[in-house]
């Protein structure tokens, strides 16, 4: 094995083959690896805010390490530029933009020295791209060329490029160029395609009977080159089948299935599995592509992003670093990466039902990757199933139904949907390949979970066709199930996931446009927050049966408009006055009407909408009698939405005539009786008109010298249910609950 001048030897030790059971490797210390059974039993322990803090720790040290000429002094002096690489990509995972010093520092070094090691040109590609792809173009290009000139006969590559006639490559330089090219390709760049089926040909090959790969050819499976080669698999497949095979004969590749299921089998987060412990971090690293790859959020039945971030967050070095001894800066990159690159939110779910739902293997995927490029901020996709809990599926702001067979759904299967719509999830279905069986089974399930709201088709005004670019293609036609302010499920009867599939950007650039739109639509433009923080249910300890005093959540019906726009925002509300204001509360939410013979037994009533409404004479009448009665109102425009406030204001001149709404002065306890709101964050349709406001304005309604109705114009109900829509004009989750708790407080307090 030829093991080069510079940065040659930490690959090599990485890469290298493991060392009998039993027997420790030579030359390696085991101090780096975390202690077994570090995270047993305690999978979700570790919160976005301490992996947050990790990272920001790991970032220092490797910055810390960094000399005054840009380069990362390793344990050889002539490492510089391998170090240099692998540094500057971690970096930038981590979120150091291309003007941070350490970054430009950096790319300067490894855009002013020649490649010629395969791992330099690799990671120099992925940093590149990462970076500023446009700018660092040539880096990116010379790297592909490297790359490309450098695989050997058997389809593999090894440390020193150039070397095409040579046989001898490994599966870890192999590994990185396949990483290298992918990086090129991402950014337009081609690759011929005889390499890439050559090194598909090889994993396919290669691979052993228990579906792991060794270091080289007939070498035993361990984890770091299996979850490599499923990884590379990935990537590889995308060339050789998705651009020129029909859709749906990709729909899962064998190779990659046994692979995951070596992993599956052998699964750790605490050690390498079947190999050298001191590549431990190496193979974290690699297992974390594995996962995201393929979107699988399980690996054998194991959460293995919360599971190794928990033990990577235990592990870490009070100085940032990770392991000690030889190779603490590379082992470092390797667990940044894992923590900062596994935790990007995922954006989409996509459903699988079963049967066909993956006929387009990597539409979930090249969309994502799109959209993060659009809107700044990465994000991924993970597949999820009928089987996982209601908080999985929603747990990313899109799900997305896909395949030829949809809904094959039993009437439980059904009904889960059904509860997701109720908690405020939100569906995008696809009719791939336009079929008409199809078609049918989308409108029979649209129908069978929303009777009162049919499919219809979405207006050219719609944010659908606009949110983020036009899109103006008359084969685009999408139609909509509305419920409250905002479409909960979108249908497009004409293909979409073959275009995001085959990835071909000048053919099918509105294709993605559009994903970009429903990405803005759903999220309203807000920034996903990180994977380990998306849609964490408070979790609910309310009692079965209410006791004697426990407040309950009286919500409002009424017959005109939409009386309930955000149906999940009270059972929220009800979850967070407990968890955090102590307050012992009632099961459920109640809903009844103004005229209902037992509201005055709710001390606290919530009225809400999103369109012009009328109460009755009798209802005005009742509200009026429960005011003066000593009751307390808590109103809010649904989503901000002037029709609503209008009527809501008249409604109010109308019942309490000689007390007017009228705002409530900035000292009054109502803002800060449990949690200080004298400063809040407005949602994105806000502050693009008002990037300045922070203040808030609730207005009240004083009868018999207490404040007995407070009511604000901007939207509560939709942030309480944690999924906001587009246009929204509100508060953003976080202040909301704390503005609704204020309100609660205040009307049990007065
Ligand atoms: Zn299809």
């Amino acid at each position: 094995m030829v093991v080069g001048a510079g940065f040659a030897l930490i690959w090599h030790m990485i890469a290298a083959p493991p060392a009998p059971k039993g027997v420790p490797p030579e030359g390696v210390t085991p101090e780096g690896v975390p202690p077994e059974g570090a995270a047993a039993g305690a999978a979700a322990a570790v919160s976005a805010d301490e992996v947050a803090s990790a990272v920001a720790k790991a970032v220092r040290y490797i910055k810390s390490c960094q000399a005054a000429d840009g380069t990362w002094p390793y344990e050889k002096p002539e490492h510089k530029l391998g170090a240099a690489t692998l540094a500057v990509f971690a970096l930038s995972q981590a979120g150091a933009g291309e003007n941070d010093p350490a970054v430009t520092k950096g790319m300067e070094v490894l855009a002013s020295e020649p490649l010629e090691m395969t791992y330099d040109a690799a990671c120099a590609a992925l940093a590149a791209e990462s970076v500023n792809p446009g700018k660092y173009m040539k880096v990116i290009t010379a790297a592909r060329d490297l790359i490309v000139s450098g695989q050997d006969r058997q389809g593999m590559w090894t440390y020193a490029a150039g070397n095409a006639n040579r046989r001898g490559g490994d599966n870890s330089n192999t590994q990185f160029a396949i990483l290298g090219l992918n990086a090129a390709m991402a950014v337009g760049l081609s690759v011929p395609a005889e390499t890439i089926s050559a090194a598909f040909d090889h994993y396919d090959k290669t691979q052993n009977k228990d579906g792991g790969w060794g270091y080289a050819p007939n070498s035993a499976s361990y984890g770091a080159m299996t979850a490599a080669g499923v990884g590379a698999l990935h990537i590889l497949g995308a060339r050789v089948f998705a651009e020129k095979e029909a859709c749906g004969e990709y729909a899962s590749d064998p190779r990659i299935a046994a692979g995951l299921s070596w992993l599956a089998k052998n699964y750790s987060v605490k050690t390498h599995p079947g190999g050298n412990q001191a590549y431990y971090y190496y193979y974290l690293y690699a297992l974390e592509r594995a996962g995201v790859f393929t979107g699988e959020k399980y690996i054998g039945g194991h959460d293995w992003y919360a599971e190794g971030a928990h033990v990577l967050v235990d592990a870490q070095n009070a100085d940032g670093s990770w392991s000690s001894g030889r190779d603490v800066l590379p082992n470092t990159c390797f667990a940044l990466l894992f923590l900062a690159k596994g935790n990007a939110p995922v954006l989409v779910n996509k459903l699988d039902y079963g049967g066909g739902w993956n006929v387009d293997v990597y539409d979930a995927a090249n969309v994502t990757r799109y959209i993060s490029t659009r809107f700044g901020q990465r994000v991924g996709w993970q597949r999820v199933t009928l089987d996982d809990s209601l908080e999985t599926l929603l747990s990313a702001p899109i799900l997305y139904v896909t395949g030829h067979d949809f809904p094959r759904m039993d009437a439980a299967g059904t009904a889960k949907m059904r509860a997701f719509f109720e908690a405020g999830g939100f569906m995008f279905i696809d009719n791939c390949c336009s079929k008409k069986e199809t078609d049918t089974g989308v409108r029979g399930f649209a129908a069978a979970v929303f009777p009162d709201s049919p499919l219809a088709a979405l207006d050219r005004s719609h944010p659908i066709y606009r949110a983020f670019s036009n899109v103006t293609a008359s084969e685009h036609v999408f139609e909509g199930v509305h419920a409250g302010c905002r479409d909960t499920l979108i249908y497009a009867a004409g293909d979409i996931s073959c275009a995001w599939n085959r990835n071909d950007m000048e053919r099918d650039k509105e294709t993605f446009e559009f994903g970009a739109n429903l990405a803005a639509y759903v999220t309203g433009k807000e920034r996903l927050a990180p994977k380990l923080a998306q849609y964490k249910v408070l979790p609910s300890r309310r009692a079965a049966t209410a006791p004697p005093g426990a407040f309950a959540f009286a919500q409002i019906v009424y017959a005109t408009g939409s009386w309930n726009p955000h149906p999940a925002a009270g059972g929220k509300l009800l979850d967070y006055l407990h968890a955090k204001a102590g307050l012992t509360v009632a099961s459920q939410g109640v809903t009844l009407p103004l005229t209902d013979r037992n509201l005055a037994n709710y001390p606290f009533i919530y009225l809400t909408g999103c369109k012009r409404f009328q109460l009755t004479a009798e209802e005005k009448s009742a509200l009026r009698e429960y005011v003066n009665r000593g009751g307390f109102l808590f109103s809010d425009a649904a989503c901000g939405r002037a029709e609503f406030d209008e009527s809501f204001r008249a409604l109010m001149a109308e019942v309490f005539g000689e007390s007017p709404l009228a705002p409530i002065p900035a000292d009054n306890p109502v803002y800060r009786i449990g949690f200080d709101t004298s400063r809040v964050t407005y949602t994105a349709a806000v502050r693009e008109l008002n990037p300045n406001l922070t203040a808030l304005t609730l207005y009240g309604i004083t009868v018999n010298g207490r404040i007995a109705v407070v009511y604000s114009p901007y939207d509560i109900g939709c942030a309480l249910e944690q999924l906001p829509a587009y246009g929204t004009r509100g508060l953003v989750s976080e202040d909301a609950f704390k503005v609704a708790a204020n309100v609660v407080l205040f009307a049990l307090s007065h």
